[in-house]
């Protein structure tokens, strides 16, 4: 079916770091718009994409802006979060509907050729790229307590973790309060 085709991402990558900056800049990307849960983070804090601050310093030093659009909705969290990699964005964005990207590419200041989209899900990452007309970059899920709905439908939107991969454990979890 035509919907499920146009769900495929553009590109895949099992983590962040996975992702060369060289490949980047041969797709003449200047920005991204990163998704922050299961993404960078798992949504319980436990986890974090391997090497994923190290990934972030380089994709910004070499000129490359992030904007992360989460849909998260717990504020404090959000913000522990921009704070401790220097990252701006916005959550509560309601991905895949277009305005949280529309908001990021006036941030950013780029065209739409030049902006690619990273996430782990494609009924909103991926989704939201499509509707704006992004390239989309998915990433594999990183472990994290599964919602009810994603026991039934979670094998169909996101990819999971690889069981040899390496995982960070999140040492300062315990900083953050959860409101
Ligand atoms: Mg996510």
């Amino acid at each position: 079916m035509s919907l499920f085709f146009s769900l495929r991402p553009s590109f895949y990558f099992t983590t962040l770091s996975d992702i060369q900056i060289h490949w980047l800049e041969k797709q003449g990307i200047r920005g991204i718009i990163l998704d922050l849960d299961n993404t960078i983070v798992s949504e319980d804090d436990r986890y974090l994409s391997p090497n994923v601050e190290a990934w972030l310093n380089q994709v910004t030093r070499n000129g490359i802006k992030i904007f992360l659009v989460s849909n998260g909705k717990r504020k404090t969290r959000f913000l522990y979060w921009t704070e401790r990699f220097n990252l701006s964005g916005i959550q509560k964005a309601r991905k895949p509907f277009r305005s949280g990207f529309q908001q990021a590419m006036r941030s950013m200041r780029l065209n739409l050729n030049q902006v690619a989209v990273i996430g782990d899900s494609l009924h909103t990452d991926i989704l939201g790229a499509k509707f704006s007309n992004l390239m989309s970059i998915q990433v594999a899920s990183l472990p994290h307590p599964k919602r009810w709905w994603e026991n039934l439908i979670g094998a169909y939107i996101q990819i999971p973790y690889p069981k040899s991969y390496r995982l960070d454990f999140n040492r300062k979890g315990s900083h953050i309060t959860h409101g």
